[in-house]
């Protein structure tokens, strides 16, 4: 017989979540807020909190900002696992997944910058108003077109993008008809989505597109690296903002192209001024550490957010 300690189940953990903050600035309420929240309901079940640090972006990462983290999530009360793992040390798995896709003709490179992608949405033959996807516009598929690269070739040091067109290959027996995609969600969408989420393939193709995978130069991407990192710490549920419920779309598409499972969501809404501006867009997004030298404390940081 099992024996069941809140989110344990026979010594396997059932509740496991991550905070997986950038180091490419200072930490302000909203990420306060994920963060005492994933850590407050992880605890309620008696399971784990990860910190990950996503540090892919070498030109915007910084050493100082990743201390600050550490020292605002402890002066916050949270604790987690140790080692924290951090995506710059994790370059070589996500080389070795793209290698594989590439093999497998899911990717192509593309060479278009901005404003090429701009340019030949708004060419008159498009005849429609570019869709704004979760990763901006949808790509019109310029480069898949074109062929430039042989697709059987060497990976090449370019973007790499999906091909999405494909994507229906991947069916799931356990969505309903027609809806091949679906998650769990246990928060809310910006719309109040909640519960089972599906969509289809003709969607992702039609909203999302040709999403990157690799931004050149960068060997990577934020959708790439943050679902294999979520499989690899064994996340059974993510929490995190409102503002990348459309991007989970893209996460599950990838979880089945690559055979990895696909944890609970829990999205929670954005933390607001008084005027109702998202704080992390706001110029004067006030950091946790202004509030700290300003003589606040942890629960005078609760209090602020809400909880
Ligand atoms: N690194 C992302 C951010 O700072 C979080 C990604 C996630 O939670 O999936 O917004
Ligand atoms: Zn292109």
């Amino acid at each position: 017989m099992a024996a069941t300690r809140g989110g344990r189940t026979g010594g396997r953990v059932t509740f496991r979540t991550r905070f997986a903050p950038s180091p490419t600035g200072p930490l302000h309420l909203g990420h306060a807020y994920s963060a005492l929240l994933g850590h407050e309901m992880a605890m309620r079940e008696g399971g784990e909190w990860l910190l990950r640090i996503e540090d892919i972006d070498r030109q915007r990462s910084r050493p100082d900002w990743e201390r600050q983290i550490y020292d605002d999530l402890l002066w916050l009360g949270l604790w987690w696992p140790e080692p924290v793992m951090r995506q710059s040390e994790r370059l070589g798995v996500y080389e070795a997944t793209l290698a594989r896709l590439w093999g497998e003709r899911w990717l192509y490179a593309c060479t278009c910058s901005r404003a090429d992608i701009a340019a030949a949405l708004s060419a008159p033959q498009e005849g429609m108003a570019p869709i704004l996807g979760p990763d901006g516009m949808v790509y019109p598929g310029t480069c898949r077109a074109r062929d430039r690269v042989p697709l059987d070739g060497p990976m090449p040091d370019e973007a790499l993008r999906l091909q999405m067109g494909r994507c229906g290959e991947l069916g799931d027996a356990r969505a309903v008809e027609g809806d091949v995609f679906w998650f769990e969600e246990l928060g809310q969408g910006p719309n109040g989505e909640h519960g089972p989420i599906e969509f289809t393939a003709e969607t992702m193709m039609r909203e999302v597109g040709d999403v990157v995978l690799a931004r050149r130069g960068m060997g990577t991407s934020y959708h790439l690296s943050v679902v294999l990192d979520d499989a690899t710490q064994g996340i059974t549920h993510v929490v995190r903002g409102q503002d990348l419920f459309e991007a989970t779309k893209i996460h599950v598409v990838l979880q089945r192209l690559l055979g990895l499972p696909t944890p609970t969501y829990h999205h929670h809404p954005l933390v607001r001024d008084d005027t109702g501006r998202r704080l992390a867009k706001r110029e004067d997004a006030k950091a946790i550490a202004r509030y700290r030298a300003e003589g606040a404390t942890p629960s005078d940081i609760r209090r602020l957010v809400g909880l």
